[in-house]
């Protein structure tokens, strides 16, 4: 179940914010930190929506200024008044309140960790349910993805008799909040709004509910997967997680935000992923956590997808790892440029023809494969030189240094940018000086976000043909969920 978390600072926002919450959500969570009341009789109530009175202190997480005895009085007033159905207290005023003797107040007793996601969960959880409570409510920060492992492991309590609410706070814990009810915890917080967040990293009602449709996966939901650092700007998760939707799949796909591949194998183990995106910086370093790498991928010598190899060919040994990794980048790319060339020209003959590649990186190499193939002649232009001439090498391209781009003057018909630089938010950034386009030019640009940057919108202005990274990143994406699917 999902639960609108407000926050009002005044009775009048409140009283607006629980007519959307009521619209919304089943389950209310009202948190009277900024409200200038003693007493909870002042507070309006909903009809047929359980509301869940709470007030945190600084020390919690809070924002709450009066004293510690206040806050305590207000809590035991909210439990005494009988017109909340839950009442949340930390641990460590618990003994401080009385509980309720009849009636239908019920008591969650949490623990927070702001500071990190630590190994004694287990311990955490038996010194709460010790004092038996009507709910159990665990919350830490997660510091790295792996963090979220050691809550979903807490889903061995969910059979208990108690209602387990357990996750991770934090932008590294987005997956402990959307995978909630798959590892049977009870509900999950959501504020209207991302300005209204209640606590560190929460997502959106409107994401939850509709990104990611939260309150619908259940044990037996596929999880999928962008691995990456950053992720944030991907579309990835909007492109699957509406195809899953569209197609009635219960899978849901999210982004992974790896600070390094450290814990990628027991974070597979774990989760059992059935298919991964990958993203920049880990197109490479990913190689070696794989158990098989298709032709293409070696070639390229980067992995954008991962799938599991489903018919056992390439298991190495027992384990639930057995990952094929291989490149969707490069069809993408193609079938893209592709369209371009065909609604610029019937019977594009590339082989006649010079594109200049910005970027050495994995989208280089993809793009560079292709090109090669169809037969034109590359020249590579990258940062770090040595890269460029690398490329050169494996592809029989040509390189030449950054600092020589202003002054080149040999005629060039194809000019890509496969590095982020436009990307958003910095968007007034171009790797190519406007000077450089001449009319009849096609210039392509791997960066879909925007979909159009400022690399194409001064290509457009000096009449080149322009194509952007959007259409290889919906062919690309298509051609993993071909691989995703069983
Ligand atoms: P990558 O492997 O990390 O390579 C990045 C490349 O960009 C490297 O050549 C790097 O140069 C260069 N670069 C990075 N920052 C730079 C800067 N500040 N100035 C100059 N050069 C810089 O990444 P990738 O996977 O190839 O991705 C490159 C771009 O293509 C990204 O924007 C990505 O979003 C986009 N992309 C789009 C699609 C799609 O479907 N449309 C698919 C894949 C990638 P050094 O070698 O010198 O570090």
């Amino acid at each position: 179940m999902l639960c609108v978390s407000l926050i009002p600072h005044s009775l009048t926002e409140l009283k607006s914010q629980l007519r959307k919450a009521a619209r919304l959500s089943f389950l209310i969570e009202l948190r009277a930190d900024r409200l200038p009341i003693t007493h909870p009789n002042r507070l309006p109530v909903l009809k047929n929506r359980p509301i869940i009175f709470t007030c945190r202190p600084r020390w919690a997480g809070g924002f709450f200024k009066g004293s510690e005895t206040a806050r305590i009085q207000l809590l035991q007033s909210a439990i005494d008044s009988n017109r909340f159905d839950y009442v949340d207290v930390e641990y460590g005023i618990f003994k401080r309140l009385k509980r309720p003797v009849s009636g239908k107040t019920r008591i969650i007793l949490s623990d927070h960790n702001f500071k990190k996601t630590p190994n004694n969960l287990n311990q955490i959880y038996q010194k709460l349910s010790r004092l038996k409570p009507d709910v159990i409510k665990i919350v830490t920060m997660a510091r790295d993805i792996s963090d979220n492992l050691k809550i979903f492991k807490l889903h061995k309590y969910t059979n208990r008799g108690i209602p387990l609410i357990a996750f991770c706070m934090g932008e590294d814990g987005l997956i402990s909040r959307v995978l909630y009810k798959k590892f049977g915890f009870w509900i999950m917080y959501a504020p209207l709004e991302f300005k209204d967040a209640t606590g560190p990293g929460q997502i959106p009602y409107f994401d939850l509910k509709h990104l990611y449709r939260a309150d619908r996966l259940n044990k037996q939901t596929k999880i999928y997967g962008l691995i990456g650092q950053p992720v944030a700007h991907s579309l990835s998760p909007l492109f699957f997680n509406h195809i899953f939707k569209q197609k009635k799949i219960n899978a849901v796909y999210l982004p992974f935000r790896f600070k390094n591949l450290k814990s990628f194998k027991s974070f597979n183990d774990f989760l059992d992923v059935l298919g991964y995106s990958v993203t920049a910086p880990y197109k490479t370093s990913i190689m070696r956590y794989l158990n098989h790498l298709t032709p293409l991928a070696r070639r390229i010598g980067a992995v954008n997808t991962i799938y599991p190899d489903k018919i056992g060919v390439y298991r190495k040994g027992p384990g639930p790892t057995n990952l094929i990794g291989t490149n969707t980048d490069a069809w993408g790319a193609w079938q893209a440029l592709e369209q371009a060339f065909r609604s610029y020209q019937t019977g594009y003959d590339y082989r006649d023809k010079t594109a200049l590649i910005i970027g050495a990186g994995g989208a280089a190499r993809a793009i560079a494969f292709w090109l090669r193939l169809s037969g034109m002649r590359l020249i590579f232009v990258n940062r770090h030189y040595l890269k460029a001439k690398k490329n050169a090498l494996d592809f029989k391209a040509e390189a030449i240094k950054f600092s020589s781009l202003p002054g080149y003057k040999e005629p060039v018909d194809l000019i890509i940018n496969a590095t982020p630089l436009g990307t958003w938010p910095r968007t007034n950034i171009t790797p190519l000086p406007k000077k450089f386009f001449k009319p009849g030019m096609i210039v392509f640009d791997a960066i879909y976000n925007p979909p159009e940057t400022r690399f194409l919108r001064e290509a457009k202005e000096k009449g080149c043909l322009t194509v952007s990274g959007l259409g290889m990143f919906l062919y690309q994406a298509d051609a993993q969920l071909k691989l995703f699917l069983p």
